[in-house]
């Protein structure tokens, strides 16, 4: 099954000339695990807000040609809809946390798409249980480590049962143990619960085993897409 589709897509911030990313043409299939590398100013994390629509939503600009989920175009999907089908995990978890209290941060999302106290409940221990928050659940967010908040970042996000989660660059704010903490969080789940997950991170070598495709992106294309069969090409070819 198909879990994303990008065709002929070229998108443009506003107010620029150049393109962000030009010309997209990439499938990728249900409960792939995707590596996407490459300079900065390449283009990933604008390859990334193109599959939840904030690009160009949120940001604005044109596009050309179109991504789909789930072989629907995303402009057929409710702003709802995409919440709940493809999760986004940011950088940097103490820009993301906006509560005190880390069950409010939790709950957070579900409130949004206006599920009942019943399943929020039922929802945010079943993440929990899944990242090993259940200590934590408690506490104020302002007392909890770095890496705590990003597992708790993440723990909302799956709170939501998204199929497709999105992460930008999300162990680079963290300390070496957080980061593999967090590193085999996001294996987990594609592994265990197959999600289909996109990760935008400089530093492969923790994922590099698990992965399915590693994605090189430069200069607004996806230069290489290399496969398992050639995925450990990867470090010498470029
Ligand atoms: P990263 O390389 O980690 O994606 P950056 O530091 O390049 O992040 O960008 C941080 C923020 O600044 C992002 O929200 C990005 O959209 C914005 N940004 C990046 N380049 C430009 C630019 N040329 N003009 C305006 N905003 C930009
Ligand atoms: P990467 O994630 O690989 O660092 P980005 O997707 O952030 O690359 O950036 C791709 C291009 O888009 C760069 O030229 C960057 O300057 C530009 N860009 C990123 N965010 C913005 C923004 N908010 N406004 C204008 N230009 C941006």
């Amino acid at each position: 099954m198909e879990a994303i589709k990008f065709t002929d897509f070229t998108y443009y911030y506003p107010n620029t000339t150049k393109s962000a990313i030009e010309n997209i043409n990439l499938t990728i299939e249900e409960g792939e695990f995707i590596l996407i590398v490459g300079p900065s100013g390449g283009g990933k994390s604008t390859l990334l807000r193109a599959i939840n629509g904030i690009v160009p939503n949120f940001y604005g600009g044109k596009i050309k040609g179109s991504v789909s989920i789930y072989n629907k175009n995303l402009r057929e999907y409710s702003n709802r809809e995409v919440i709940s089908k493809v999760g986004f995990v940011f950088q940097d978890p103490e820009k993301q946390i906006i509560f005190n209290s880390v069950e409010r941060e939790l709950a957070f999302g579900l409130e949004n798409l206006g599920y009942d106290q019943k399943d929020i409940l039922r929802n945010i221990s079943e993440a929990c249980a899944l990242f090993g928050l259940n200590d934590i659940r408690n506490k104020n967010t302002q007392n909890i480590s770095g890496g705590e908040k990003q597992k708790v970042e993440i723990a909302s996000v799956i709170a939501m049962n998204p199929e497709i989660i999105l992460f930008d660059e999300p162990t680079s704010q963290l300390d070496p143990i957080s980061a593999e903490e967090v590193s085999n969080s996001i294996i987990k789940l594609n592994k265990d619960l197959g999600k289909t997950i996109l990760v935008v991170e400089q530093n492969i070598d923790r994922f590099i085993e698990f992965a399915d495709r590693i994605l090189f992106v430069n200069e607004g294309k996806i230069i290489k897409d290399f496969r398992k069969d050639n995925i450990f090409e990867y470090n010498s070819d470029i």
